[in-house]
């Protein structure tokens, strides 16, 4: 895969624009680089990822159909044609993620992959997708996810890994980038980390069990201990992402640190058990 060379960054462009914004995400964001052939695509509150290779591009989730215009812009400003995405992987069936899939599709012809139990709920409860009213153009996924067996993109491999809780079938994913020496990193991307599906409330209202809490913990405890190098939040925000663009140099990648990982995760852990103990 080959792509242009990327344009001299603006002065400026990460500032968040949106404070006290309703709606954060309809505001801009430059794409970056996230580790080699791994580029941030998504707006300003909910994340996109390209991921170049010498068979096309892969992109983890497409943010909601009124904004994909940005990821669109956010691609070919990168030096990429969205005619060139041959797969599309979903992270979970909430509308900030597979909102902008269909029109996507429209673009490039990929192949869409989410994971089984995703494609179950949204279909049994649609209310579920929360797009609250704004365009929702349906698809049908080519395939499904496998832990087992990797995505394949060219010579690059992205595992997923099942991680439920924030929904059912919330999928997380890893694979490998190279650092600025040739060594080898660990990219990972949690699919869904947020607890707000999980209250009493929420649980009564999408019909899951309360297991799925405990589930939400046991797949915490499992991620935990993939020793991952870069951090993609699912949104940005998770991990400070837009806090972190104006420290990348020539030598120096602010993504790269372990302890993003773990933190976030035992951030999660923390937040789970006391959810749990209060259930108790
Ligand atoms: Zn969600």
């Amino acid at each position: 895969m080959t792509r242009k060379p990327l344009p001299p960054l603006p002065t400026d462009p990460y500032e968040c624009l949106c404070q006290g914004c309703e709606r954060p995400w309809e505001v801009a964001n430059e794409p970056f680089q996230v580790a080699k052939d791994t580029f941030y695509v998504g707006n300003n509150w909910v994340g996109a990822y390209l991921l170049a290779s010498d068979d096309g591009l892969a992109l983890i989730d497409t943010t909601m159909q009124p904004q994909v215009y940005l990821v669109l812009e956010n691609i070919r400003k990168l030096g990429f044609d969205p005619a060139d995405i041959r797969k599309i992987l979903i992270s979970h069936m909430h509308y900030d993620h597979i909102g902008g899939v269909r029109s996507l599709l429209e673009h490039s012809g990929a192949e869409v992959m989410m994971s089984r139990e995703d494609w179950q709920f949204m279909n049994d409860r649609p209310d579920q997708i929360f797009n609250e009213g704004y365009p929702f153009g349906s698809f049908t996924p080519d395939g499904f996810f496998d832990d087992d067996v990797p995505v394949q993109l060219g010579s690059r491999r992205i595992r997923t890994v099942l991680s439920p809780g924030h929904t059912p079938g919330t999928t997380s994913f890893f694979f490998k980038t190279e650092g600025e020496d040739g060594e080898a990193l660990l990219c990972g991307m949690h699919g869904g980390v947020g607890l707000n599906t999980l209250s009493d409330a929420a649980l009564a209202g999408s019909g899951q069990p309360a297991s799925i809490r405990q589930d939400f913990l046991n797949s915490m405890l499992k991620l935990r201990e993939i020793p991952v190098d870069i951090t993609l939040g699912s949104h940005p925000k998770q991990v400070e992402m837009m806090e972190k663009v104006d420290q990348i140099r020539p030598g120096h990648n602010p993504f790269h640190d372990r302890a993003i990982w773990t933190g976030l995760i035992d951030g999660r852990i923390a937040q789970i058990r006391k959810l749990l103990e209060e259930a108790a």
